[in-house]
Formats: structure tokens, C-alpha cells, sequence
């Protein structure tokens, strides 16, 4: 399918006038939309939620929208708890899945009445003396090991994963949680990220709920909510097939209805906590191209770098690129789209074919709104751009300014760098 921008050429020419390249942009029209089909997917489980992966977008902004449709917040560290709380949501809206946990979060988790999820078997102990009791409702993640295939392909690799209990420490864990005052259980697991397959969440929801049958008949444990997680995945390539939100509702249901139902099971909440797949696609980083050079290969320089895109650098990631304003012209150029790091990785692209690009053109990388600016860092002291929210009725909002030099120097307590600068 053809990736086409969420915005116009006419549209991001004016929008650039106002908001200086490079920051990234995000389509509220599309968050909404996405978030409506999600909620009416899995309408037909009573207490479906999905806890928006904060990681993957933290931005209040943001996640304001998607709490419209009843969304609650998945956090994995402290400042992502603190900004759920800033946000105002309460208790059981949010979930705290977190690994090599920090005493701290556990407490500030506690005190906010949040759902724990845990991690692994020592964090029973580990949990109980931080905050001096085991709550009434827990959740604890599964990792079943081996590796994760749907019909006959290899989806990923759980056994070489750090997270989740083992199925014999499961339960085990059950009981202890149990004998320690648990109520109220839930599991949790995420098998493989980023799938474009409308099976993931199906297949996965199998493995939990015959888990969970069993684990309800061995422990007596009363399961309360089975949590799929995030792993949805979103097309990066052109060629790549968008995943349908309603057939995965749908094929999550037909399980539900043929191992919980039978086994007494009918009021399970299903929960999800995607980030990739509310965000991702609507959200892209706009940068402009300000040098060309040729060497031994042909070279853009753009004005946006790793620091606000890491994937590509960090995982040979794609994303699809448009030259706005060119997007029918042929691609009879080979390029490497490069940022400014000294790091030989810090490229967009390599050997992509695109239209010929000027100093000055704009171009749109597509599919930065998750896991995106939220990645960025400072290396080579490069500060993190503006996010700009493009809004229903075609204006913009300016969601976080860009960092500053003050910004990066602010953790320098006995220098002060600004002021002792000579060239002001
Ligand atoms: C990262 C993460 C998610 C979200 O993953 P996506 O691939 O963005 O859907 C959900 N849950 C946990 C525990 C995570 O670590």
C-alpha cells in the first residue's frame, strides 16, 4: 500500500513557518480514529482496557486524547508513574510492568493504588518488604520460554527474553501471593513485538487462557484479567499489510469463547497494553535536507539525527521516507539520509531510491509516533526536538518545546555553564 503523509506539502509549508525543522509531528484525527476502532473491537468483553504503553509516547498531551476513549496508562518507571498521576489516573487505570524494579517505583506504585505487575518469582519477597503487605489484586508475567511461532514461522525468541516467570514458578507464585493475602490475580505476557499478523494476539491469547484455566484449577486463584500487552504491530513498509484491529478482536473472542467460557470463566476483563499500534502511525518527523554530498556514495544531510529517531541507527530499522512535494516523481536516486552524529550509524536510510532531493526540500519520515522522540538521548550533545500536534480542524499545537542548551546544562550543579561562556 502507498505511505502517504498524514499532512500536505500546502499544509507543512505553513506548518514549518511557525515551528522550526526538525520536530515531530502527530495526527490527531488519526490518534482518535485508531482508539475508536480498538475500543469497538473488543467491545464485546465488559472490562476490556487498554493501558497505553506510556514508554512509547510520553507525552500528557497525548495521552489526554486516548484517555478520552477510556484508556488508562501501562507504566514501567517512576516518572512514567508520576506523569499518569499528573494526569489524574486513578488506581486501576493504571498497570506498573516493570523489570529489575527499583524499591521507589514498587512505593510509589503502591501509593498510587496501581495494579503490579510482576516480573519475576523474588519480587513476591521483594515486593511484600518494600511496601510491608501483598496487595488484594496482583499480576504477574509469563514467560513460557521456547520459541514463538504462529502456524509454522518463528515470531520471536522467549527464551532468550529477560522477562516473566517461568510456568512452574507461575504456579508456584500463585500460591505464595495466595497464602500472602492476593485476592484477586491477573496474567500478563508479551511474546513478540511489532508483528504484522493478525494471529498475534489470538495465538498468545490461547497460551494465556488455557494458562489461566489451568492455573484457576491448580491454585484456586480467582483470575480477574488476562493482559495481552503490547506486540501489535504497524506497517513500516510500503509492502506490509495494515493489521485489521476488529478480525484480531474478533479471533481473540473466538478463544475466549472456546477455552474460558466453557471453563466458568465468561467474566474475564481482557486487557492490552499496545503503544506501538495507538501511536506509531500517527506521528511522523519532519526534517529538512540542508546538505548534499558526494563521495563514494551520494549523501543527504538532514537536520534531524538519532537523537529524535534511534530505530534505524539502533535496530537497522525502516522507515518509509517521502520528499514532500516530489511524492510523484520517479525514484531514480540512491541515497543514504544522514544526521549529524559522529557515528558512522546515524543514517534514516541507506540505498534508498527517492525522487532528487534539493537543499531545502522537506521530508517526512513516516511512523515516528511511538517508541520515536521517546527513545531519543543527547549523544553528541544534540538536544530533543519540539512535538507539534496537528489537530482535527487543521490548526497546531505546540505539545513540548524543543530542548534548549540551558536544558542540557541544567545537571551541572557547580558549573555554570552559560554564564561562564565568553562568546555570549
Ligand atoms: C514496550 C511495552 C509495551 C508496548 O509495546 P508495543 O510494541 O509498543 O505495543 C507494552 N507492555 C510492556 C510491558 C512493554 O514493555
Amino acid at each position: 500500500m502507498k505511505k502517504e503523509p498524514f499532512v500536505t506539502n500546502e499544509q507543512l509549508k505553513e506548518i514549518v513557518k511557525e515551528y522550526p525543522t526538525p520536530f515531530h509531528l502527530y495526527d490527531e484525527k488519526g490518534i482518535r480514529a485508531n482508539a475508536q476502532a480498538l475500543k469497538e473491537a473488543f467491545s464485546w468483553n465488559k472490562g476490556f482496557k487498554e493501558y497505553f504503553a506510556v514508554k512509547a509516547t510520553p507525552n500528557p498531551f497525548l495521552i489526554n486524547i486516548l484517555k478520552e476513549y477510556g484508556c488508562g496508562c501501562d507504566c514501567s518507571s517512576l516518572t512514567e508513574l508520576m506523569l499518569a498521576d499528573a494526569l489524574h489516573f486513578q488506581g486501576g487505570d493504571i498497570m506498573f510492568s516493570s523489570n529489575a524494579t527499583p524499591a521507589e517505583e514498587f512505593k510509589l506504585a503502591e501509593r498510587m493504588g496501581a495494579v503490579i505487575n510482576l516480573d519475576d518469582f523474588t519480587h513476591i519477597d521483594f515486593l511484600e518488604k518494600t511496601i510491608g503487605y501483598i496487595p488484594e489484586t496482583i499480576s504477574c508475567r509469563y514467560n513460557p520460554g521456547g520459541v514463538f511461532k504462529i502456524s509454522n514461522s518463528i515470531m520471536d525468541n522467549p527464551n532468550d527474553a529477560k522477562y516473566g516467570f517461568t510456568k512452574e514458578q507461575l504456579f508456584e507464585g500463585f500460591q505464595v501471593l495466595k497464602e500472602k493475602g492476593a485476592k484477586y490475580f491477573g496474567i500478563h505476557a508479551f511474546l513478540a513485538s511489532n508483528t504484522v499478523t493478525n494471529e498475534y494476539y489470538p495465538t498468545l491469547a490461547r497460551t494465556l487462557f488455557e494458562t489461566a484455566v489451568e492455573l484457576k484449577e491448580k491454585t484456586g486463584a480467582e483470575i480477574r484479567f488476562i493482559n495481552l500487552s503490547g506486540g501489535i504491530g504497524i506497517p513500516y513498509r510500503p509492502e506490509e499489510e495494515p493489521n485489521d484491529i476488529r478480525a484480531i478482536g474478533e479471533g481473540v473472542r473466538n478463544v475466549y469463547e472456546e477455552i474460558l467460557v466453557p471453563a466458568g470463566m465468561g467474566d474475564v476483563a481482557i486487557y492490552a497494553e499496545l503503544g506501538r499500534f495507538m501511536m506509531g502511525p500517527y506521528g511522523c518527523l519532519v526534517t529538512t535536507a540542508i546538505h548534499e554530498k558526494h563521495t563514494h556514495k551520494e549523501y543527504i544531510g538532514c537536520d534531524a539525527c538519532a537523537v529524535n529517531l534511534m530505530r534505524p541507527a539502533m535496530y537497522g530499522a525502516y522507515h518509509h521516507i517521502t520528499v514532500m512535494g516530489k511524492d510523484n516523481r520517479v525514484c531514480d536516486h540512491k541515497y543514504d539520509i544522514t544526521g549529524s552524529l559522529c557515528e558512522n550509524n546515524d543514517k534514516f536510510a541507506v540505498d534508498r531510491m527517492l525522487p532528487e532531493i534539493n537543499k531545502g526540500d522537506l521530508l517526512v519520515i513516516h511512523d515516528t509516533g511511538a517508541h520515536g522522540f521517546s527513545m531519543g538521548y543527547n549523544y553528541n550533545g544534540k538536544l530533543k526536538s519540539a512535538e507539534v500536534l496537528l489537530k482535527e480542524d487543521g490548526s497546531t499545537q505546540l505539545i513540548r518545546r524543543a530542548e534548549t542548551p540551558e536544558d542540557y546544562f541544567a545537571t551541572f550543579d557547580c558549573f555554570d555553564i552559560l554564564k561562564d561562556m565568553k562568546h555570549q
